[in-house]
């Protein structure tokens, strides 16, 4: 499953026992599976209560926009998972980014942020933030020497995606804590792209973690959902955000998220092993120019990634020959694996980041990010590697002799 050359020091990794029994004990008839309070309100038993209730400055069994008890079930699952004191569950990951990132930095104040980040999170720290006296500059490189250099005094915030999306660099999270903390700012970890299986921001030194839930932790393709997770102090700030902004959380997809995370060691353990096993058969083969993934002892990241991370996760780029066109041939000549955006699902998906994902990112910004024209992102799934590796070498093999090209 994990690698031998893997050097990982983390000491606080969850264990399947423990994700097993996510979410049990929630309920008073002692259902094992915690039920789903599909209610809008809730009724008190005494006016006085109920006045108690309205101005409290906390989650109450009042209105489900202020707190459920099914989404208060996955919301101590995850803080568990992650080893924070709270988690705040949201109706997706950018509803839990923003209000994470709200709750940490305020008019006025700057933010430092790694180069290559999710397209929405990009979009909110670019176009949105600023037009509330909060900036942001981007770090040149995922170095945390980069971070530092990106500093200024009035920086209240460092937030990183590790391994960032599409190229798979790493940051050192432990070194950018470091730098951060002796200048008094806060660190935010996006931690969707590894899971909480494979890496805890928290145990290296963050102060804060953030997912879409969406992706590994449901990993089923069947939900939207988010999650942030950090100190009380700071959980409270994000859950007022949340009863404001109002991205509160579905009680039937709060279930669907504590449902997805009972397997979720299982489903990324297999994960990590299919990746590892689709990367070396890219990385030999003669039409693919470059393989992106940490766990390859030819990634620059490798020694990092294998202190910093349980498991190498199971996302695989690679850079196939000729460029653009080729790639979205080759992305169209795929059958078992799925054209679509989206991660961490059963079924193994592919993207071509610079006509999708990334394509209102300018080419320029794109060759800076290393993000190349000829880039193909897959999202490894739960089916049998050596099928997968049959629909690529289709793919390669039909698009090198295809007629059209
Ligand atoms: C998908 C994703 C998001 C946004 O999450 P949603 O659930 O789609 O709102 C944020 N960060 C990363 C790394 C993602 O992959």
């Amino acid at each position: 499953m994990e690698s031998d050359d893997n050097h990982y020091q983390g000491s606080k990794s969850p264990s399947q026992t423990q994700l097993a029994h996510a979410g049990r004990g929630a309920d008073a008839t002692g259902a094992l599976s915690v039920p789903i309070y599909q209610t809008s309100t809730f009724e008190a038993p005494t006016a006085e209560q109920l006045a108690r209730d309205c101005v409290a400055s906390g989650p109450a069994q009042l209105y489900t926009r202020w707190g459920n008890p099914t989404t208060a079930a996955l919301e101590r699952a995850a803080a568990k998972l992650e080893g924070g004191e709270r988690a705040v569950a949201f109706a997706s990951g950018m509803g839990a980014i923003s209000a994470a990132v709200l709750a940490s930095v305020t008019g006025g104040d700057h933010i430092v942020a790694g180069p290559s980040l999710y397209g929405g999170t990009t979009e909110l720290l670019n176009d949105l933030l600023p037009t509330w006296g909060i900036q942001t500059t981007f770090a040149a490189t995922p170095a945390a020497e980069a971070f530092e250099a990106a500093m200024r005094p009035n920086t209240r915030l460092v937030y990183v995606e590790t391994p960032a999306n599409p190229t798979l660099a790493l940051t050192d999270i432990e070194a950018v804590a470091a730098v951060a903390h002796q200048r008094g700012a806060q660190v935010v970890v996006d931690n969707t792209y590894a899971s909480p299986w494979n890496q805890q921001p928290l145990s290296l030194g963050a102060d804060a973690v953030v997912h879409s839930a969406t992706k590994y932790l449901a990993g089923h393709s069947d939900v939207i959902s988010g999650l942030a997770i950090g100190s009380e102090t700071w959980a409270h700030q994000v859950w007022m955000r949340l009863k404001l902004l109002g991205a509160c959380p579905s009680p039937h997809d709060a279930w669907l998220v504590i449902r997805g995370m009972k397997t979720l060691g299982l489903r990324v353990a297999r994960q990590n092993a299919t990746a590892e096993a689709v990367a070396t058969y890219l990385e030999a083969h003669p039409q693919v120019e470059r393989v992106h993934y940490p766990g390859l002892t030819s990634h620059p990241d490798h020694g990092l990634a294998s202190r910093q991370m349980r498991g190498y996760g199971g996302m695989v780029a690679f850079e196939v020959t000729g460029g653009r066109e080729r790639a979205q041939a080759l992305t169209d000549g795929l059958s078992l694996i799925a054209r679509a955006a989206s991660l961490g699902g059963p079924e193994t998906l592919a993207v071509h980041p610079a006509s999708t994902t990334h394509a209102h990112v300018d080419s320029a910004a794109r060759r800076r990010a290393g993000l190349a024209d000829g880039l193909i992102r897959l999202s490894i799934g739960l089916e049998e590697p050596g099928d997968l590796i049959d629909d690529l070498d289709r793919a390669l093999s039909s698009h090198r002799r295809g007629p059209s090209l």
